[in-house]
């Protein structure tokens, strides 16, 4: 009789909110019908919330596992998942809004005339700097590392981009510096705004084609692409990111992959623009890349990238808009280029190295993959791997998800350069990504730190495709060499 009454009653609400969790992949967000006249756009009072979030808030059982866990939280930022959650509850509860937890609650009252006691007033209220501040809304990376720790299973994060989703689409209130990546995404299709016709200049140099898909469909070729190579905005746009499909190009070439790429027909997958609440601008993208890849029967073939961002939403959100693709991260490929013998390497002039690999979220976290990252990185020759305190699952995020990318970090210390000091920690020589985000982020906060390129001790930064590259004997060269053997 005491516990539905006390601080105890997740005892009781745990098993239903573990048997209810959400079972769709983590990294998927809930869809959003913006054609439907009456809705209501994302999370704004008690009202929008599902059953299952209020059910959320009665199960917290104030461990602090997220607190402890948030990268917001750690360096000082006014984000604390658990209060959050614990501040939906306290609205619940001064509501008395515990009753939706029963489906279909308001009909069984009316139908028994039963007095809910319900506060009308206080259902009205805004959960956004009651339960949670408004900057805190902005703060989160959504890295996922709070639902990954909750032994409850509570998600934040859906909660949170809802919260997003209607100061964006009702409200218009967000951080000015997102103005200009919404615009740069949908004028444009990329969140820096640059000119659709610079997508390619990454391919420029390089001493192999790179087809577009649409240059083999007009040639009849199109049974010839084995994978297509989903580039990027940060890798097609970004200086230091280039280099990276540069090499990934270099690895496929060297394995003898026929791929090719879109080209100006790829556009930003949208990501950015969802995770920062503009489902709008999402669809717009999301629909469009949906539309291109089926036309070139894409779901038919292969997809692989190097932005953990793209394999999530393309993986994992394009089959709310009817795109059922297979893509694979670029670290799984390589990896499994290298255990077939595709693509192979040679030792010669290789310096050793001592590397350690910061885990992105939405590759290993969202996602579950960490093995083949690190056989992929095992295989390179000259490699000693050390990893960091956080990793795999526990990883600690590079500072730029959920559109922290385009936001300044005004509050607290940065995320990159927690993160940062802890690479450095281990002593490594090298720090190896697998994410272009966490490539800007990490290649900020070495230099910040006085050891990027060009410094006294400087540590480097690369891609797992780029520590690969640089030993990767070109499938022609080899070909000899099998004759004689
Ligand atoms: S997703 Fe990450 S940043 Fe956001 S609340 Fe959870 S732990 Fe904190
Ligand atoms: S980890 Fe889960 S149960 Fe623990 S405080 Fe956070 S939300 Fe509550």
């Amino acid at each position: 009789m005491y516990l539905p009454f006390s601080k105890h009653l997740h005892i009781v609400t745990s098993f239903f909110n573990i048997y209810f969790r959400k079972l769709a992949p983590r990294g998927e967000l809930p869809a959003m019908d913006l054609e439907r006249e009456d809705a209501t756009f994302g999370l704004r009072t008690l009202q929008d919330l599902g059953w299952k979030d209020l059910l959320d808030g009665f199960t917290c059982t104030e461990c602090g596992r997220c607190q402890e866990a948030c990268p917001a939280w750690a360096t000082g930022k006014p984000l604390n998942p658990k209060t959050f959650i614990m501040g939906v509850r306290d609205m619940a509860h001064e509501a008395e809004a515990g009753v939706p937890l029963i489906p279909n609650g308001a009909a069984v009252r009316e139908t028994y005339g039963l007095d809910d006691g319900i506060r009308p007033d206080l259902l009205a209220k805004p959960i956004v700097d009651t339960a949670i501040p408004y900057d805190a809304v902005w703060d989160c990376v959504t890295c996922g590392a709070c639902v990954e720790a909750c032994p409850v299973l509570i998600e934040h994060v859906d909660k949170i981009v809802g919260l997003r989703r209607n100061l964006v689409l009702e409200e218009s209130r967000f951080p000015q510096e997102l103005t200009a990546a919404m615009r740069g995404m949908e004028a444009a299709g990329n969140p820096w705004g640059l000119p659709r016709s610079t997508r390619t200049d990454w391919t420029r140099g390089l001493p192999f084609e790179v087809p577009t898909v649409a240059e083999l469909a007009t040639a009849g070729r199109l049974d010839e692409i084995e994978v297509l190579y989903w580039v990027g905005c940060a890798a097609a746009f970004d200086e230091r990111n280039r280099k990276v499909a540069r090499a990934f190009a270099t690895c496929l070439d060297a394995a003898g992959v026929r791929f090719a790429i879109l080209g100006q027909e790829e556009s930003c997958t949208g990501d950015p623009a969802r995770r920062m609440g503009n489902d709008y601008v999402y669809q717009i993208l999301a629909s469009g890349n949906v539309e291109t890849l089926n036309r070139y029967g894409m779901g038919e073939r292969t997809i692989v990238t190097a932005c953990p961002h793209c394999f999530n939403v393309i993986g994992n959100e394009y089959g709310q808009l009817g795109g059922a693709f297979e893509i694979v991260h670029h670290s799984v490929y390589l990896d499994r280029l290298l255990s077939s013998g595709r693509l192979r390497l040679a030792a010669d002039g290789v310096p050793a190295r001592s590397v350690t690999y910061h885990d992105p979220c939405y590759l290993t976290r969202y996602n579950g993959i960490q093995a083949e990252p690190r056989d992929a990185l095992a295989s390179a020759p000259g490699v000693a791997l050390v990893e960091m305190d956080r990793h795999g699952r526990n990883t600690f995020c590079c500072g730029a998800g959920g559109g922290r990318m385009w936001m300044e970090e005004t509050r607290g210390t940065r995320i990159n350069h927690e993160r940062t000091r802890e690479a450095l920690s281990t002593g490594a020589d090298t720090v190896a990504v697998a994410c272009p985000y966490c490539m800007i982020m990490l290649k900020d906060g070495l230099a910040d730190a006085g050891r990027g390129p060009g410094t006294d001790d400087p540590v480097s930064i690369a891609d797992i495709a780029e520590l690969l590259a640089e030993s990767a004997v070109p499938a022609k060269r080899r070909l000899p060499v099998l004759q004689q053997g």
